[in-house]
């Protein structure tokens, strides 16, 4: 027979069950508290972002605008007298153009703040502010490589950029357009390779037949040299920039240039009466001397500043045959606004999530979020009858004062680059590639950016080969999604990393 158990082995289970109660409770109580921190950590930094996009757009709006009716200041004297120097309020544009874009920089960051709680802004990461730091230094001791767009210039600007490091950073300019940008394309520019090697999504080797370069592959002088540089016009920002140029030249030849929808002839006197109107009701130019004055204004020489042809093409539609974003099929784009290229800010934010529970691993590092904004706008013309017409902004191609409001759109029609979903890209790109091609993986070994991670990992014969045994067994299970853009897959471990 077996003896009942002693009164003190039960309340030793006892206490022993309570124990692990309490823990679970404790644990419960800890994992609810870093879910709702972060939740709503999450929806704080989302209106951040977004309204740093916001303000950012704002801010290009606001420096065409100034740019615009500099243009239209320089035409006013040119109507009252054609002789006049201009190269004053050319400079001024070339001021306007090229920081202004930094005053929505900083309001960005201004912005960003305002909607983070005390808790946030002390998990914020320095590494936008090294970074911006960096470039300040480069402009302010060497003044780049790049001519400046007005004397001092590049003094100008580094200072500006660090005064925006200094000022602390939560936001990064997510689209920069550096003056000096690789000319061309290879594999190690396209952040899908990475996003591909990461997910182990062999297929995508399959799809952009690139399948041979997992049999072929041996060592880093396999990949040949990247392409070289470009230099974009420095009358703009990299940061937010606005996308202008600055020609010397004449309207008439400008206006022959640009317009590709619409006669010439009636363009040219839309723009006259645009120029007129303006000179004489806001300028106070006598009509009689401005009439005199009229052809000197178009076919004079002068130094003006436009839209970058490339960027703001008229004949560029916002896409409308997806299912989704943009537009849904047979919404209709007011005509003014359908053009897809031309200014827009997208940014990425992030901060370090804050972990209490000890032992359970949330699935985040960091909070992030990514939003981009767009200036519109339009201009009211007249046209050859005397009728009002309502146009793009870059109508005329000459910039003029357009701009009214900035609204967020969808990251995937931003001018952000695609498939990039890691901090670091600019920085791999630019800093680690250079090193990795002339001279093999262990030059960014110890780099920490996930991208260079991705290449230790490619630079593993095993896991190359794994992916060509793959293919060579499923690699008819591969197959393009209809929806456009490179996306979906079959099997494989094929993931989307959006
Ligand atoms: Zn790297």
């Amino acid at each position: 027979m077996k003896p009942p158990p002693k009164a003190a082995d039960r309340s030793g289970q006892a206490i022993i069950l309570l124990l692990v109660v309490m823990v679970v409770a404790l644990l419960a109580v800890l994992w609810n508290y870093d879910l709702h921190a972060i939740v709503s950590s999450k929806v704080r930094v989302g209106n951040a972002g977004d309204a740093a996009a916001l303000a950012a757009a704002r801010w290009q709006g606001i420096t065409m605008n100034m740019v615009g009716e500099l243009n239209l200041v320089q035409a006013a004297m040119i109507l009252e007298n054609p002789g006049a120097g201009i190269d004053e309020v050319s400079e001024l544009r070339d001021r306007i153009a090229l920081t202004g874009p930094l005053m929505g920089y900083l309001a960005a960051q201004s912005a960003a703040y305002l909607n983070l709680s005390a808790s946030d802004e002390r998990r914020i990461s320095s590494y936008y502010g090294s970074r911006l730091a960096q470039r300040a230094t480069l402009y302010m001791t060497q003044g780049g490589a790049v001519p400046e767009p007005y004397e001092g210039a590049w003094l100008d600007y580094g200072t500006l950029l660090m005064d925006i490091a200094d000022a602390g950073m939560v936001v990064e300019c997510a689209n920069p357009k550096w003056f000096l940008f690789y000319d061309g394309s290879h594999i190690l520019l396209d952040a899908s390779f990475y996003n591909a090697v990461a997910a182990r999504y062999w297929c995508w080797f399959e799809l952009r037949g690139q399948g041979p370069l997992l049999d072929g592959y041996d060592g880093y002088t396999f990949w040949g040299p990247l392409p070289s540089f470009s230099q974009r016009p420095s009358v703009n920002s990299e940061f937010f920039g606005t996308d202008l140029e600055r020609l010397e030249s004449s309207l008439d030849v400008e206006l022959a240039n640009w317009s590709t929808s619409g006669s010439n002839a009636e363009t040219t006197i839309s723009l006259w009466n645009t120029l007129y109107e303006d000179a004489v009701q806001n300028k106070n130019i006598g009509r009689f001397t401005a009439e005199i004055n009229a052809p000197f204004l178009f076919t004079g020489t002068y130094q003006w500043h436009f839209y970058e042809a490339q960027s703001w093409r008229m004949d560029n539609p916002w896409p409308t045959y997806d299912d989704d974003f943009p537009f849904r099929e047979g919404w209709s784009v007011r005509p003014e606004f359908n053009y897809k290229g031309g200014a827009d800010a997208a940014i990425s934010t992030f901060i370090e999530a804050e972990h209490l529970t000890p032992g359970i691993h949330m699935d985040a590092d960091s909070i992030s979020w990514k939003a981009a904004a767009k200036p519109f706008g339009f201009l009211s013309v007249t046209n050859g009858t005397g009728n009002e017409e309502v146009r793009m902004p870059q109508y005329f191609g000459l910039v003029l004062p357009a701009f009214h409001q900035a609204r967020l759109i969808p990251n995937d029609i931003s001018s952000r680059p695609v498939g990039v979903s890691e901090p670091n890209w600019d920085e791999h790109i630019y800093e680690h590639l250079p090193l990795y091609i002339a001279s093999g993986i262990d030059a960014i070994r110890g780099s920490g950016c996930w991208y260079c991670r991705q290449l230790v990992q490619w630079e593993d014969p095993e896991f190359r080969a794994a992916g060509a045994a793959w293919l060579d067994a499923h690699s008819g299970d591969c197959y393009r999604s209809s929806g456009g853009g490179g996306g979906g897959g079959g099997g494989g471990g094929a993931s989307d990393r959006r």
